[in-house]
């Protein structure tokens, strides 16, 4: 059991991961931004809020 885990299985658990629509890549957004559009990391894109 690697402590690494367990603060993305949290993310998953509270709807933080996303995937974002242009580049398939999940990332786990702050629970800050979760009902808020965010970019993604990876190539700029914006992701909507999952409902
Ligand atoms: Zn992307």
């Amino acid at each position: 059991m690697n402590l690494l885990f367990i603060p993305a299985a949290i993310g998953t658990l509270l709807g933080l991961k996303r995937t974002c629509p242009k580049c398939k890549r999940n990332q786990v957004v702050p629970a800050s931004k979760r009902r808020e559009r965010v970019r993604c990391k990876f190539c700029g894109a914006d992701i909507p809020p999952r409902k």
